[in-house]
């Protein structure tokens, strides 16, 4: 079953079957009407029905959970389990959806915990001994307490896959799928994410129970009050761009997201160096660093977020005037989570987009998929000829020690490019050296970082797979594997 239902709700809170204790937590919270996502789902899933749904960033599709898992959780008499299972894709998502969670049940016999890696296990073992109804996890660190006993999810009656899509990917579905494995046959289980493809679908209702779809506006959209500009800018010239377009006092609240974790270090460095304050959110970092950077820019200590798509998914911080694609995601879907950062709850925002001549393909990618085209600007007064450095030069340094190495002979490598080989080599006759066209954001070739792109075509057969070769690209292993390593 399906059901279609517009962005804005006419129904009031009292119509969607919560109990005044749950009511009066929302009055509190400012909620002053249920988004059409709650008004929708809050009645089937506390008549305890699975449902997907799908529903634009930021329009609540966590309380649209939460609180009738809350309510059907109080409505029976307490006993022991964790009963309710929330599996987000990162950490921080998991910490702000359980304090999300803590907000709601304040003051109910309800108790949540967090579970997460990058963080001591041995605390949260401890804290894990005490009575907990609700988990919210990511799956990597929940394993890892189940392996060891540490959680017990025998009772459990509810799983919640939030960023569902996400989740049942591929780097995720290998964990997810242990993980429901173990979980009671009898459960529901509830679905949610702004993106929910056909084939995510399909492999969902795998996993249910005659689910409800609940599709709210037009699907895979971002939200409408999000103003899209793009400017075309080499690549060597984005973050002099970036620092130029800072400077206006409109984006007050900035988060950019790079496509590698070693971008988002330069960038922030750069960024740093021009007196502006950073914060730096990506996998690389420890989670202590990652959770302060998250703190001082929701606080507003720093205005600006560089980040890589770790920080795409769920995070809801108050006040992101502007979104800027430093880099253009590889996927629409992608782009609809990062932007989503911004205009939260109809609220207005911006998103940027930097596009290097080698990007004009994704982005036109994406435009077709959204379905129109983001305007074109340009920054005046801003010079988009100027050259890059040069590229370093990488030469084989002369192995030999330097007793070896004839009288006056030069290290082989660092004269000019001709002067390493061998000495007695004579081009033959009439021979000329190949001439390589290099245009200018080549030149400034700084997609090495991200090593071969992954094979995206299916076995169409025109594309061998592509196998680096052994020792000369070992880096290049790091990059093949789990997409989850990439941010
Ligand atoms: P989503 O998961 O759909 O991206 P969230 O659940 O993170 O959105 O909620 C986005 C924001 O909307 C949160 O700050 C939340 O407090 C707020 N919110 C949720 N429900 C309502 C409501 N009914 N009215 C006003 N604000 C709401
Ligand atoms: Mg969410």
């Amino acid at each position: 079953m399906v059901v279609d239902v517009y962005m804005q709700s006419t129904v009031g809170w009292g119509q969607v079957g919560l109990n005044p204790q749950l009511l009066r937590v929302v009055q509190q919270l400012g909620y002053s009407s249920p988004t059409a996502v709650q008004a929708e789902t809050i009645p089937a899933i506390l008549a305890g029905r699975d449902v997907i749904g799908s529903a634009r960033t930021g329009s609540g599709k966590t309380a649209a959970f939460l609180l009738p898992i809350l309510q059907n959780l109080l409505s029976r008499p307490p006993y022991p389990g964790t009963h309710v299972l929330v599996l987000s894709p990162t950490r921080e998502l998991a910490v702000q959806t359980e304090s999300m969670l803590q907000g709601l049940a304040r003051g109910t016999r309800v108790r949540g915990f967090v579970v997460y890696g990058g963080v001591s296990l041995q605390a949260q073992r401890r804290a894990l001994r005490g009575r907990i109804e609700i988990i919210v996890a990511t799956p990597g660190r929940l394993l890892d307490h189940i392996r060891r006993g540490t959680i017990d999810l025998r009772d459990l009656d509810v799983l919640v896959l939030d960023e569902a899509d996400r989740m049942l990917d591929m780097g995720f579905l290998p964990d997810v799928k242990q993980i429901i494995s173990i979980l009671p046959k009898r459960r529901q289980t509830l679905l949610f994410s702004a993106t929910i493809p056909r084939e995510v679908e399909r492999l969902a209702r795998e996993i249910m129970h005659d689910p409800v779809r609940f599709s709210v506006g037009r699907q895979d959209q971002p939200p409408e009050t999000i103003r899209h500009t793009v400017y075309q800018v080499p690549d060597h010239l984005k973050s002099k761009l970036l620092t130029e377009l800072i400077r206006h006092p409109e984006m007050k609240s900035v988060l950019v997201f790079t496509r590698t974790k070693w971008r988002a270090d330069k960038l922030a460095d750069e960024l740093g160096q021009v007196g502006l304050k950073v914060g730096l959110i990506h996998g690389g970092k420890t989670q202590s660093m990652r959770e302060a950077a998250l703190a001082g820019f929701r606080a507003g200590r720093q205005r600006i977020l560089v980040a890589t798509d770790v920080a795409a998914r769920g995070l809801d911080i108050q006040g992101i005037t502007h979104i800027v694609n430093y880099d253009v995601p590889d996927t629409s879907t992608s782009y609809i989570h990062r932007v989503g950062r911004t205009a939260r709850v109809e609220e207005a925002g911006e998103a940027i987009s930097l596009v290097g001549p080698r990007e004009a393909k994704d982005l036109k990618n994406i435009e077709n998929d959204l379905g129109y085209s983001f305007s074109r600007e340009r920054l005046s007064g801003f010079n988009y000829m100027e050259r890059g450095a040069p590229r370093p030069e990488f030469r084989q340094r002369d192995q030999r020690p330097r007793e070896f190495r004839p009288q006056g002979e030069r290290p082989r490598g660092f004269g000019p490019r001709d002067a390493g080989g061998s000495r007695d080599f004579k081009p033959r006759e009439g021979y000329r050296p190949r001439e390589f066209k290099q245009s200018e954001g080549e030149r400034n070739d700084d997609n090495r970082d991200r090593g071969p792109e992954p094979q995206r075509s299916g076995p169409s057969g025109d594309h061998r797979a592509y196998r680096p070769r052994q020792g000369k690209h070992r880096a290049d292993w790091r990059l093949q594997g789990s997409r989850r390593g990439k941010y």
